[in-house]
């Protein structure tokens, strides 16, 4: 496969980057994996022509990807969302996403599959958010969701906290904030939020993961600033 260049990353207990650009394909956002043991969750999924990538890369940590048990999906953008069919039919994960976003992952209409030149597979969701906070257990971690509208009408973020650190899947913090279905205005709100969760490490969608404290909060508020 071309352009890879990188290894997983460990990003502290129990959390990799098993996905992005350098890692998997250059055109997939950055996937994490969760050790919940016994179960594995995966956050985002990339867009779906790096599949094979993504369970040898889960492989090569010395897990296995049939404990694969949620994805969770933190908005409908096919750089986010291109394995999800595939997961669910190997593996039998279950989807996760937040209601406003579903009709898009279960239909494939405007996910953006075009402007990647791939061919989106429609997946049904198993697991419908309508909060704005809602918590899961899965395995040992208790997954916290929040959600975050601005870059996508269900746009979500994850956080847990794992030996002292708060781990935040905060994804496309970035943005952009200015394509069709996008809303400023609540993008405001969202990255207050994140700001206020006082994370130690920020995941996020494409462009690295940031550490510590600090550092998190400098990086989401460089991005409220500009709206
Ligand atoms: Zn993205
Ligand atoms: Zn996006």
């Amino acid at each position: 496969m071309k352009n890879i260049t990188k290894e997983p990353i460990k990003v502290w207990e129990d959390v990799y980057q098993i996905g992005g650009a350098g890692i998997s394909s250059f055109d997939d956002c950055s996937i994490y994996l969760v050790n919940a043991e016994p179960e594995l969750v995966l956050i985002d999924s990339g867009t779906g022509e790096s599949f094979d990538k993504l369970v040898e890369n889960i492989r090569g940590l010395g897990l296995e990807p049939e404990k694969l048990s949620m994805i969770i999906v933190t908005h409908a953008h096919i750089d986010h969302i291109g394995s999800l069919a595939k997961l669910k039919e190997k593996f039998n994960s279950k989807i996760l996403a937040h209601q406003l976003d579903v009709e898009k992952i279960e239909s494939g209409e405007k996910v953006g599959a075009e402007l990647y030149g791939v061919i989106y597979e429609p997946c049904q969701v198993d697991i419908k958010l309508s909060k704005d906070e809602e918590s899961l257990q899965i395995g040992k971690y208790e997954f916290k969701l929040l959600h975050i509208p601005g870059h996508t009408p269900g746009s979500i973020a994850c956080y847990l906290d794992i030996s002292g650190k708060r781990v935040l899947f905060g994804q496309d913090v970035h943005g952009p904030y200015n394509l069709p279905g996008a809303d400023p205005e609540k993008a405001k709100t969202s990255l207050q939020k994140l700001i206020d969760l006082h994370s130690d490490i920020l995941c996020e969608g494409h462009y690295s993961i940031y550490q510590p404290k600090e550092r998190v909060e400098e990086y989401i508020l460089s991005y409220l600033r500009e709206l």
